[in-house]
């Protein structure tokens, strides 16, 4: 008889660990996964899905404001209905939900509603029973929860992304404080959907760590959609009023909202998991230690997803649990490669990116070459609505490879999914030269840049 009772437990029902009990299971492991909230994970319950399900519901906004240009005539000003949106949201996550249910399932793993926690290399306590499981192997994908930054007096009064979805009343006066992925894909949507959107952040501008001109292309589409920003201001105390929050900002200025949401990063959720006990090793940042295989610095534990604050997106969460199924348990030698992953920003328009900024690549290259394109998109001319659609293409100037692709515009998300195959290829400026356009289109841009904007030659 084994000396273990399964032969891998998880730690969280999220994408990357339901997917790696699932192929763990298919490759004939004897596997427990133990999730104690919802399955389905951030992604699933209260990020990527919800928050897209609501990102459409407030370009319907646009869309109302565009039809006019397009001969139509709506029979009234159209009213939005938040607690029926909340309710159908809830149906699919429900629905999503119980689908990843039915995956684990299927494939024979056994699931555990409740906590668990690390007691020693090969065994977790449940704690829902107390009931210690021997496993030969640990996975470590409980994922992140949203950090409590800036710590000021009244933070109580404050929410996260996490309570945004489900509030009984619509924010109409909304205060949202950072500027990364989560802040400006809700200031985008709410103010969409008619409230009153103030962001703060520390920095001045949005999103760190993309390209500044797409930068600033998203803080402007922002500021046309009725955000008022507060840059290099920060709120200093909350105080729960009769007419709602009393915000002192640190630049003294006074706001009263209904809601403050903030949004300052997410930090891995590693506390009071015991993983200390096993001897696995925390970076400075609470992340989970771990290396190509996603190997913790105990052999028996694994960890993979935001809990190791690699690349935090849900495709690399779930890549990531894969390659571990396939090393561990499908006698493969699986590395994610994190390199050139596209990703998208949804707000309106999205930001769609792949590959090195300019400023990324004038660091690391001798010549940089920079295409870009800023132009009203066709809907636009007879809409009269005031959007843009940027693009840049980041080119080595010495090799002609792409570097990266920059997009601001529509469904640039679905665009640098397909940019993302060609950069992870090697293309060359040439190649995208060499590709026909499909016409009319946005996208056509990308293949039709012909006269480079400017050329960065290091020293010069
Ligand atoms: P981000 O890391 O994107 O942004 C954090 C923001 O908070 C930045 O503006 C940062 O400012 C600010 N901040 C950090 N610490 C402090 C502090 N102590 N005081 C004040 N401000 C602070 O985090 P998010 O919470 O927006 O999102 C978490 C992660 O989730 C993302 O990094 C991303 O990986 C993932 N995600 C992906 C999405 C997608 O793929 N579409 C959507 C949503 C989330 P500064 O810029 O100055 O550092």
């Amino acid at each position: 008889m084994s000396e273990y009772d399964v032969d891998l437990f998880v730690i969280g029902g999220g994408s990357g660990g339901v997917r790696a009990a699932r192929i763990a299971a298919g490759h004939g492991a004897k596997v427990m996964i133990a999730e104690e909230y919802r399955l389905g994970g951030t992604c699933v319950i209260r990020g990527c899905v919800p928050k897209k399900l609501y990102v459409y519901a407030g370009r319907f906004k646009d869309d109302f404001d565009d039809a006019a240009g397009f001969g139509w005539t709506l029979p009234e000003k159209p009213t939005f209905d938040w607690k029926k949106l909340v309710a159908a949201k809830e149906r699919e996550i429900t629905r999503l939900s119980g689908l990843y249910r039915q995956g684990l399932e299927r494939a024979g793993v056994a699931i555990v509603e409740t906590r668990a926690e690390v007691t020693g290399p090969h065994s977790v306590r449940l704690k829902a029973n107390g009931r210690v499981v021997k496993a030969k192997y640990i996975l470590v994908a409980p994922g992140a929860s949203p950090s409590h930054e800036p710590a000021i007096p009244g933070l109580e009064h404050a929410i996260s992304s996490n309570e945004l979805f489900d509030l009984p009343t619509f924010p109409a006066r909304l205060l949202i404080v950072g500027g990364g992925y989560i802040a400006v894909e809700f200031a985008s949507a709410f103010a969409r959907l008619g409230a009153r959107v103030e962001q703060a952040m520390r920095a001045d501008n949005v999103l760190r760590g993309f390209d500044a001109d797409m930068r600033a292309g998203v803080r402007d589409a922002l500021a046309h959609a009725g955000v008022q920003f507060h840059f290099g201001a920060l709120p200093t105390r909350i105080e729960k009023t009769a007419f709602g929050l009393h915000v002192e900002m640190s630049t003294g200025e006074p706001l009263v909202v209904d809601q403050v949401m903030i949004a300052t990063g997410r930090l891995p959720h590693t506390r009071g998991l015991g993983l200390e006990t096993a001897g696995v090793a925390l970076d400075g940042a609470g992340a989970v230690k771990v290396d190509a295989w996603s190997r913790t610095t105990a052999p028996s534990i694994y960890a993979v997803g935001d809990v190791t604050n690699r690349l935090n997106l849900t495709p690399v969460a779930i890549r990531e649990g894969h390659a571990f199924a396939d090393t561990v348990f499908g006698g493969k030698d699986v590395r994610v490669d994190h390199d050139n992953v596209a990703t998208a920003v949804f707000t309106t328009p999205e930001l769609g990116t792949v590959g090195l900024t300019e400023e990324q690549a004038r660091e690391k290259f001798n010549v940089v070459d920079i295409y870009s394109a800023n132009f009203r998109p066709m809907k636009a001319t007879l809409s009269g609505s005031a959007d843009r659609t940027l693009m840049k293409i980041v080119v080595d100037g010495e090799t002609d490879r792409v570097l990266g692709v920059h997009i601001l515009g529509h469904e640039a998300g679905e665009m640098a999914q397909l940019l993302g195959i060609a950069v992870k290829l090697g293309a060359r400026k040439a190649d995208f030269d060499a590709t026909m356009a499909v016409h009319p289109t946005a996208a056509e841009e990308l293949v039709t840049m012909r006269t480079r904007t400017v050329r960065h030659e290091r020293g010069k």
